[in-house]
């Protein structure tokens, strides 16, 4: 990759930062995804010492992109699809600033896969009624009729409620199967006003809704026709920024995890790394996740700060990325496989996020994704194993053969989507409370914060953290909002689907590793 930008030298005449110090020693950053580097970029850019810290061997985080040598080149693999959208200017102009000319519009192209069709998504009323064919169309219609009719009878789970509105069969062909495959527990323990507040909000039936009356209002935010992306995928943003960084003066140290943060008088003394150096500091902004900082930090929190800490749950994922020979199987960015018979949840065909993804023509290039839990069945699958699971999927699907593979692999995301369970927000609080009396440790970022977000938040409260520091602003990091609430089905809200969380494997793990 070239880089066409100019050479990048700090601001010469940055006015003198708000809190004392910054100047004389490096401001210490934990984690370079897209907030830890959003806030390096920005001191190292007023001239400002930064180093960042990083645990892995690339960056950006749960946002990185995995590349591949492969037939013709360099194949790119984004972990989900990360579309690059905003409402929030500043963060929009930062992307631009940092991509420029590499920061492509694409044009958005999403469908349901159900019973092997492909359903249009935003749905279409004539496109439904064909897909579903007369017969299925009937059953439908006298399922929906019966549930209109019919005593109403107990509303408590998921299942329940949505059966009552729209019929079991609806029900049974488009909410069954991806709802169960994204939260991991059956239907059934699912809460119903959960569904009501969903259904009401982003879902199948708003979209059916805009099918038949249009979305004039934009409501239905997910549906947004086009998005920015890096021409090379996401991780060209964080790498570029990593560039910048560097260019600016900064460190951004690889391999190079936090294992300790001690802190004496109520400020952090220093920060120790794997290699066992001790780095000082004046100030320090954390990205890492809230369960591990409380296992980080010495001396150790209070009893009900780690009980807290060990409370916090993680719903994570993982994607089975495989080269094929032969076209794309869809046109589409990603499909959603409605189909209860494979556990893949979606599929992403990285050409239509950018062509430069796949360098050649006649192989598809496409990611598998699975909801998990990190210990589980499927997250302890060994790797050949989990290639060939989604090569049999594609099968059973009739999307590829078998004998189309090139090469895959997987890439396991642990804590890719912070969970909101009944009692996760007093453990926050707790976890806030306790944070508060460190002054100069500010934590930022998607985990840092356990806000299920998009990289536009993460990026803003890095912004807003740096505000603090430099132009001595006193803004509230846990209140930042980017109101990125166009978000696909799997949107976060500050309610939780259980009626009872899982007990997942991870909450035994050691807070820190
Ligand atoms: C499936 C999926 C799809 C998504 N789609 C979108 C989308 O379409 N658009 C969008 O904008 N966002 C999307 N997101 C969200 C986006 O990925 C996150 O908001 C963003 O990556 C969060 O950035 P962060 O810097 O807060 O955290 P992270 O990306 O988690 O970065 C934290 C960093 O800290 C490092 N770290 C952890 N522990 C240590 C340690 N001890 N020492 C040093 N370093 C450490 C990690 O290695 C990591 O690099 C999606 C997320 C997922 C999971």
């Amino acid at each position: 990759m070239t880089d066409h930008r100019n050479d990048k030298t700090p601001a010469t005449e940055a006015p003198e930062p708000a809190t004392p110090g910054l100047r004389e020693q490096p401001t210490l950053i934990l984690g370079a995804g897209p907030a830890g580097l959003t806030a390096g970029y920005l001191l190292a850019k007023q001239g400002l010492p930064v180093i960042i810290f990083e645990a892995e061997d690339q960056v950006g985080g749960i946002a990185k992109t995995e590349v591949r040598d492969g037939p013709g080149g360099k194949y790119r693999f984004d972990l989900g699809g990360h579309r690059f959208f905003t409402k929030v200017k500043e963060v929009d102009d930062l992307w631009h600033e940092i991509m420029r000319e590499e920061f492509l519009l694409r044009p958005r192209m999403s469908r349901i896969y159900w019973n092997r069709k492909f359903l249009d998504y935003p749905l279409r009323g004539p496109d439904v009624i064909k897909k579903l064919g007369p017969v299925e169309l009937t059953r439908c219609m006298l399922s929906y009729g019966w549930a209109k009719v019919k005593p109403k009878g107990r509303e408590d789970t998921f299942e329940q409620w949505v059966t009552n509105r729209f019929g079991k069969r609806l029900f049974d062909n488009f909410f069954r199967s991806y709802t169960e495959k994204l939260w991991g527990v059956p239907v059934s323990e699912i809460r119903s006003d959960w569904a009501a507040q969903r259904i009401k909000g982003l879902s199948f039936f708003s979209a059916a809704k805009a099918a038949f009356f249009g979305n004039k209002d934009d409501e239905i935010k997910s549906l947004i026709s086009e998005f920015h992306y890096p021409r090379y995928g996401p991780g060209q943003m964080w790498e570029t920024m990593t560039d910048d960084i560097e260019k600016l003066g900064g460190k951004v140290l690889m391999s190079t995890p936090v294992k300790q943060i001690k802190v004496e008088d109520g400020r952090v003394k220093t920060i120790v790394t794997s290699d066992g150096q001790e780095w000082e500091s004046n100030y320090v902004i954390s990205s890492l996740p809230l369960r591990n900082v409380a296992g980080m930090v010495e001396p150790a929190p209070s009893p009900e700060v780690r009980s807290a800490a060990r409370g916090i749950r993680y719903r994570d994922f993982l994607t089975v990325s495989l080269v094929l020979d032969g076209e794309d199987l869809f046109p589409d960015n990603w499909i959603y496989i409605h189909e209860p018979d494979v556990d893949v949840g979606r599929i992403q065909n990285f050409r239509s996020w950018s062509p430069w993804m796949v360098p050649d023509p006649n192989k598809a290039c496409i990611g598998m994704e699975y909801f998990c839990f990190a210990g589980d069945e499927l997250w302890e699958m060994a790797d050949d194993d989990l290639v060939e699971k989604g090569m049999r999927e594609l099968e059973m699907l009739g999307l590829a053969k078998r004998d189309a593979l090139e090469f895959g692999f997987a890439t396991r995301v642990p804590k890719a989507y912070p969970m909101y369970d009944m009692d996760y927000a007093e453990r926050i609080g707790t976890m806030k409370d306790w944070l508060n009396g460190i002054d100069n440790l500010q934590q930022v970022g998607r985990n840092g914060l356990h806000r299920y977000n998009n990289s536009d938040h993460s990026m803003l409260t890095a912004m807003r953290a740096v505000d603090n520091l430099v132009k001595g602003t006193e803004h509230d990091i846990w209140a930042v909002n980017a109101e990125s609430v166009y978000h696909e089905t799997e949107q976060q809200d500050d309610q939780q689907p259980y009626i009872e969380a899982p007990e997942t494997q991870a909450q035994n793990e050691p807070l820190h590793r």
